[in-house]
Formats: structure tokens, sequence, C-alpha cells
């Protein structure tokens, strides 16, 4: 038996506090992840607070994990002790479905959440298979990393889903976590990028990352400035915008993809898609190579969020940070 020492509400919207539990013996497919940063998701929060009505408490977040591999079954052949990783969202998948022989374990029917079920990385220790125990790349920057798994797999996965080009012209609403990163890959693969955003003072910081300009995201009038340019807009909020304001923003054949947990149900016009052939699609997060790919890019063009640290000890107000939407703009925790 390990006792895993971690922080874990006990309720719906509750304090996390020093948490301890037991795991058993190591599974031969399994990693256990000694961690060393923890990035902390809007849907940290959403879980913490039991947003989506699946959590189970008490509840361990994060899902944002770097560290180091400290043991691994005896099938696994991917890792080793010693070698350095990051685990998000997802950490299992059967590994036999149509989906998962496909390469897309991230859409695996049984695909095991982080947090969903079982106890995330904001812990010492976190165990996973070994297929989503993600290896770094060389000369990957360990204090930065942790967010690529969640948030930016999460907006790197709809740029190859939607073929995004180069010469395309595109948009990402709402530049918190997952929308700074999105506007970061999206200028190194080549494209225009226009930002909406609702907080005025993040302008000047949104332009540093790489759009070449930032429009309201809560002005319809300012969005008639773009009508009919963007070839791809990736929403990142989870609230509810005016999204026929948007789609007029599209070019024909244009699509709006969707990875916000949106609350409400979104009102499309038809005729908004009809006219034009556009298109609305969503996804989650991205698969385990794709993951892969991505952080080899993230370290060719050093592409990395903009992260806050806090110590462990203070995760609640790290989390308070975030749910005032001062984040600047990913949080992660150091592990003492
Ligand atoms: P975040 O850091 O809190 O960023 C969300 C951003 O949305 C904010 O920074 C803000 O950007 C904008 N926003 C928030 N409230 C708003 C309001 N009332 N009006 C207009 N804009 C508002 O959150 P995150 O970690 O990036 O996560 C974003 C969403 O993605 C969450 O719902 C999360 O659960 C979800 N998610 C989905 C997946 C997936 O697989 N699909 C994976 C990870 C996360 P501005 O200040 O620029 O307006
Ligand atoms: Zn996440
Ligand atoms: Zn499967």
């Amino acid at each position: 038996m390990i006792t895993v020492h971690a922080y874990a509400a006990s309720e719906a919207g509750a304090a996390l506090k020093e948490f301890t539990y037991e795991l058993g013996p190591l599974g031969s497919q399994e990693v256990d992840i000694k961690v060393h940063y923890c990035g902390i998701c809007h849907s940290d929060l959403s879980m913490l607070n039991n947003d989506w009505g699946m959590t189970q408490y008490p509840f361990v977040p994060g899902h944002e994990v770097v560290g180091e591999v400290v043991a691994a079954g005896g099938e696994v052949e991917t890792v080793k002790v010693g070698d350095l990783v990051g685990l998000g969202w997802n950490s299992a998948s059967c590994m036999h479905c149509h989906q998962c022989m496909q390469g897309d374990h991230h859409l695996c029917e049984t695909v095991e959440g982080t947090i969903v079920g079982r106890h995330g990385g904001i812990a010492d220790l976190v165990r996973a298979h070994w297929s989503w125990t993600i290896p770094l790349p060389k000369g990957t920057d360990l204090k930065k990393a942790g967010p690529l798994f969640c948030g930016g797999i999460t907006v790197f996965n709809p740029i190859i889903l939607a073929g995004v080009q180069p010469t395309d012209r595109v948009g990402v609403i709402g530049i918190g976590g997952l929308g700074h990163m999105a506007l970061k890959f999206l200028n190194k693969w080549g494209c225009e990028v226009i930002a909406s955003s609702s907080s005025k003072d993040k302008e000047s910081q949104i332009l540093e990352m790489g759009a070449t300009r930032v429009v309201n995201s809560k002005d319809p009038k300012a969005l008639e400035s773009i009508k009919g340019q963007l070839a791809f807009i990736l929403n990142t909020t989870n609230v509810t915008l005016d999204w026929d304001a948007f789609l007029s923003t599209l070019a024909p054949k244009g699509r709006f993809h969707n990875v916000g947990a949106v609350l409400e149900p979104m009102a499309i016009p038809a005729f908004s898609l009809i006219m034009g052939e556009k298109s609305v699609a969503g996804s989650p997060l991205g698969s385990p190579a794709l993951t892969a790919t991505m952080l080899d890019f993230c370290v060719r063009h050093d592409i990395y969020p903009i992260v806050e640290e806090f110590p462990l000890k203070e995760v609640n107000q790290a989390m308070a940070h975030l749910e005032k939407g001062k984040a600047r703009y990913r949080i992660v925790l150091k592990m003492p």
C-alpha cells in the first residue's frame, strides 16, 4: 500500500484540505508519477463546484501534471523510473475498442478521467495507464509544461481537426487558460489571429501573444467589423455569448469549433449555417499521440503558457484567483 498525500474537497464548493488515501499494488500497465507541478484548469473549478453533476467527494482536483516516474508496471515499455512525463485530463482507456485501435483513445467509450471517480494530481503522487503518461521531450520547461496536457491539447486538436491553413484568418473567443495557448499555437501555425475578449486590460498582452487584433466578445457591433472574414473560430468560454453574431464573422465554409463547457444549450440559427455552408463542431482533449506531437511543436517554437506559480499550500487562494477571472493566464501549483 502507498499513502498518497493530496488536497481534497469534502462537498461541492468546499475548501480543499489535506487528505490522504491509499493506493493498492501497481498494475502491470500502470505508472506512478511523483507530481512536480500541476496546472489548474477551469474544469477543476467546475468539478469542485459539481457544475456538471458528476463529481464524487472527497474530490481531489488536478489534471495538468508534470512529474517523474517513480514506479512502472512490468508490461510498461514507453517510460521507465526517472523519466519526466506529463498527464492530462485522461488517465486510462480500454486499448482495444475501435476508437483506441485507430489512435483516438480520447474518444474511447470507457476513457477514464483523471479527476472523474478517482483522485487527481493535486497530490504528491498520481497513478495512470502508460498510454496517457506522455514522456516530455528533451528541453521541456517543467515549470510551464503542465497546462499543455489539458488546456494545450484541447486547443491544439481542433487546429488539426479543422485543417486550419497557415494562410487562414482565424478567431479565438475568451483569452483565459485555453484561449491564450490557442493564440500562441495559431500564431506559430502562420495564421492571422483575431482575439475576442471581454477584458479590456488583457489587450496589450493579447497582442504580444500573437493576435493582430482584439474585438470585444460581448459587443455584437464590434463583431460586425470582421463580418465574413474568419475561416475558423475556436470558442474557449463557458458562458452564453451572441453565437449568431460570431457565426456571421465566419467566411463561407468556415467552422465554429467549441471547446468551452458552455452550460446552457447554444442557440445556433439554422440559416446562419445553411447560407455559406458553415459548420459547428466540438471536441474533447486529443489523443496521446497528438499530445506528443504538440509537445514537439511547443519545444520547437518555444510555445508555453504564461503561468502564475502558487505553492501547494495556497491552493485555495489559487482556486479563488481563477474563479474571480484574475488568472493571467494559467495557474500552476508547485509541489513541495
Ligand atoms: P479560464 O482560464 O477561466 O478562461 C475562460 C475565459 O473565458 C476567461 O478568461 C474570459 O476571457 C472568458 N470569459 C469568462 N467569463 C466570461 C463572461 N462572463 N463573458 C465573456 N467572456 C468570459 O478557463 P479555461 O481553463 O481556459 O477553460 C475554458 C473552458 O474550457 C471551461 O469551460 C473548461 O471547463 C473548458 N475545457 C474544455 C475542455 C475540452 O476538452 N473541451 C478541456 C479543458 C477545458 P476574456 O477575459 O478574454 O473574455
Ligand atoms: Zn482541463
Ligand atoms: Zn477504447
